[in-house]
């Protein structure tokens, strides 16, 4: 069995410099350092963080002293002032792609237009980006949602992992109710590539796995791509869920992993594929002195199994 791994996978530049800020912070100052909401989707890297005296909070009304950090998805400005107000020190590891669409959306609201958020209404990126708007701002999840616009010009920021056809979509619906459009594609690189990198891997494999945190938005959305593509897609945290029914038979196995996934985890799943493979091959063997016929692989392993 070979195993290809995507070409684009794994830890982007944002997660990856929101870890490191948050580690090495801890390195420098001991305990009553928190994040406000879990850095990553990913249970293994917040449990590392954990036992690196990282704490996570949900509200900064939970702690009296210390740092919060916060994480790469930003928030709005008044969750940092208020952070501020109480004496506590904050570390913004906001990733700059994020940030930048929250200092669009803050500039186009400070010229009194409507800021249209394209974008999960709950995802705390939103949210924070939202926060940058003054009041202005309203969050569209499909382009189709608009109808009717009051306002002669209006303001456009993405999600940073938006695809870039809603975007579009979202610009071509505003300019036909003939309003003057301030867009500002704020969607990240990062997330299409490894979109792209998934597919097509998928395309050319037996079967592929997607190795991420079952929170995470992203690794989901890599999951939904590959299964679309008609190949059997698994979706696992880690490699203890591996079964090695699911690549009896199969010669080319795909492997690709979310942006929150770190390369450490990446490598064990593709150690224990490979372990599962010998295994099997060693038991094909001895089955066949033993005289004993081994299943068929279509009867163990069938269809399209994404948890
Ligand atoms: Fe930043 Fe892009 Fe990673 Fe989001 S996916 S954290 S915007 S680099």
């Amino acid at each position: 069995m070979r195993i290809k791994l995507a070409s684009k996978a794994g830890f982007c530049y944002g997660v990856k410099r929101a870890i490191d800020l948050a580690l090495s912070t801890a390195k420098e100052k001991a305990g009553n350092i928190y994040t406000l909401g879990p850095l990553i989707h990913n249970p293994q890297v917040v449990q590392n963080l954990a036992e690196n005296g990282i704490c996570e909070i949900n509200d900064i009304g939970e702690v009296k002293e210390g740092t919060v950090i916060i994480r790469s998805h930003g928030v709005g400005p008044e969750i940092i002032q208020a952070a501020r107000e109480k004496g506590l020190k904050v570390l913004d590891a906001t990733c700059p792609f994020v940030a930048r669409a929250q200092k669009y959306a803050h500039e186009m609201a400070a010229q009194g237009i409507p800021v249209y958020i394209l974008g999960d209404p709950g995802h705390p990126e939103v949210q924070g980006i939202l926060g940058w708007t003054e009041g202005k701002g309203s969050v569209i999840d499909n382009p189709s949602e608009i109808t009717r616009v009051e306002h002669p010009k209006v303001g456009v920021v993405a999600q940073t992992t938006q695809p870039l056809s809603n975007f579009q979509a979202l610009l071509e619906a505003l300019q036909n109710q003939g309003v003057e459009v301030d867009a500002r594609n704020t969607i990240c690189h990062a997330t299409g590539e490894r979109q792209r990198a998934a597919m097509e891997l998928a395309r050319e494999v037996d079967v592929m796995v997607v190795v991420g945190g079952k929170n995470s938005a992203n690794t989901k959305k890599l999951a939904k791509i590959c299964q679309e593509t008609g190949t059997p897609t698994y979706h696992v945290e880690s490699a203890r869920e591996l079964r090695k029914e699911w690549f009896l038979g199969h010669e080319i196995v795909g492997l690709t992993a979310g942006a929150s996934t770190p390369d450490a985890i990446i490598e064990e799943v593709k150690k224990r594929m490979n372990e599962m493979d010998q295994m099997t091959n060693g038991e094909e063997g001895m089955s066949e002195a033993m005289e004993v016929k081994s299943p068929q692989a279509g009867e163990l392993v069938k269809g399209i199994v994404v948890q």
